[in-house]
């Protein structure tokens, strides 16, 4: 066998998809923009040809694709499942990209044990506790300035 013969596929960092890509459902009113110079379409691929996976611009997903963060918030997790597809967007001239599950095969998430809850309760903690004067506050300490108000007011020039 010749690198020749294998196919390229494009590197695709997160977890990995079903390879080759089964394509998507696709978006009746992308398509009809298709051939068009819309920068709308310039993330549509359900077909996966150009992205490797089926592709689909922000808020523009099918239905039952979720991400993750979609998944979660109706009391589901992809329980294991590549990524069926992806969410592509450009924010402050970067691409970004989420990956989308099928709400089909997800599972419920776990339920938190006692263990869970402990682990939780001392990470929040530590969060609260001013890395500074090490008090311990009612607010989690800003990762942005890693010192509490009342060290920063004092700090404040
Ligand atoms: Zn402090």
């Amino acid at each position: 066998m010749t690198a020749q013969t294998l196919r390229s596929v494009p590197l695709i960092p997160g977890p990995a998809p079903y390879l080759p890509a089964i394509p998507g459902p696709s978006i009746p009113l992308l398509e009809s923009l298709r051939g068009t110079r819309s920068i709308y379409v310039e993330f549509y691929d359900p077909g996966g040809q150009r992205f490797g996976l089926p592709t689909y611009p922000y808020r523009d997903a099918p239905g039952g694709w979720l991400t993750r963060r979609q998944l979660r918030a109706r009391g589901l997790r992809p329980g294991g499942q590549p990524p069926a597809g992806q969410v592509l967007w450009r924010h402050r001239g970067k691409r970004r990209v989420a990956y989308l599950y099928l709400e089909s095969l997800a599972l419920p998430v776990r339920p938190m044990t006692p263990a869970m809850w402990r682990s939780h309760a001392a990470a929040m903690c530590a969060r609260m506790t001013c890395p500074v004067c090490g008090t311990w506050r009612p607010y989690c300490i800003p990762v942005s300035r890693g010192m509490c108000n009342d060290c920063d007011a004092g700090s404040a020039p």
